[in-house]
């Protein structure tokens, strides 16, 4: 898993952009396929734990093991996840989280978000520094 430092940017119409430092982190194809098969094991034993459950268990487990396979394929297909990290918003100043989750597909262009606060777009970039 290598990582790189980043800057990362939010943007809005009208007003300056503001930056922080963040660290972005490659996977590789190997630690995609661990992700992917952490979650669908995780999947597999939740769906084990619904088998003793009366009634739930007939939808249950299905929805379980079709979650974690949607889940495992977003694993799958994240190529890069940026480090947590706090931002302000540009346009209310208001701080917002960023980084985490599922990771990105892609990050060559804007990936578009709201801020927390105000509900406004904002555009993220994120270049190397
Ligand atoms: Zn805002």
């Amino acid at each position: 898993m290598a990582t790189r430092k980043v800057w990362v940017t939010l943007e809005a119409t009208g007003v300056d952009v503001v930056t922080v430092a963040g660290i972005l982190r490659d996977f590789t194809a190997v630690d995609r396929m661990k992700r992917a098969a952490l979650v669908m094991g995780g999947a597999v034993v939740l769906a084990g734990a619904l088998i003793p459950i009366p009634i739930i268990h007939l939808l249950g487990i299905p929805l379980v093991l079709l979650a974690g396979m949607l889940m495992a394929a977003r694993q799958l297909a994240s190529v890069t996840r940026l480090q947590p990290l706090r931002i302000a918003c540009p346009k209310c100043g208001a701080v917002n989280r960023v980084g985490g989750g599922f990771g990105y597909r892609s990050v060559a262009s804007g990936l578009d978000r709201t801020c927390d606060s105000c509900r406004r777009n904002l555009t993220m970039r994120i270049t190397d520094r």
